[in-house]
């Protein structure tokens, strides 16, 4: 493989924002995607059956189905790879966004988890109940989604149900 490539691929090793419900609550299911595949990970579809929900449950740390990934896993890429890989981005600079929005990412969704009591909603689910209590002490915690948002929008951003 290429040196690009595989530091792409170690980027996104070491990511998974675009899986763990982070950046995106769904994505979308191609027609050719493998359903067996989709039901023994457990992972649900929607409504529309032509997306499945987001967090993935393949995904503990690293993608568990890689080989057999859905369609669009292998064909999706945020922009901080994308930059990556058109060389307006570093390696070691991507690698330092992604473990800071990732811990971030991280402790938002412990707090949050421990509020609502239910683990594993997309991070957006999980703020807007959080937000609807309207508890003044959660106010430190809606400030850090804040700025994750902004960290997401300003080197992520790109919708996956349509990429
Ligand atoms: S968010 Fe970007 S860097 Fe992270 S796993 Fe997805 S495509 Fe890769
Ligand atoms: S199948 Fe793998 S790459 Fe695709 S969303 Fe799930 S964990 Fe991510």
């Amino acid at each position: 493989m290429h040196d690009t490539e595989t530091n792409a691929h170690s980027l996104c090793k070491a990511c998974g924002l675009c899986c763990d419900g982070t950046l995106f609550d769904h994505a979308r299911l191609a027609p050719e995607d493998d359903r067996g595949v989709v039901d023994a990970a457990g992972i649900r579809l929607r409504d529309d059956r032509t997306s499945f929900h987001l967090p993935c449950p393949a995904y503990k740390d690293i993608c568990t189905i890689y080989d057999d990934r859905l369609r669009i896993c292998g064909e999706f890429r945020c922009n901080l790879l994308i930059k990556y890989m058109e060389g307006t981005a570093g390696y070691e600079a991507a690698f330092e966004i992604i473990s800071r929005v990732k811990a971030l990412s991280s402790k938002l969704r412990k707090q949050m988890a421990d509020i609502t009591g239910q683990d594993g909603q997309p991070l957006r689910s999980a703020y807007m109940t959080v937000r609807a209590i309207g508890d003044d002490s959660h106010r430190a915690m809606l400030l850090d989604y804040a700025v994750l948002l902004h960290h997401i929008r300003k080197h992520f951003a790109k919708s996956r149900s349509g990429a």
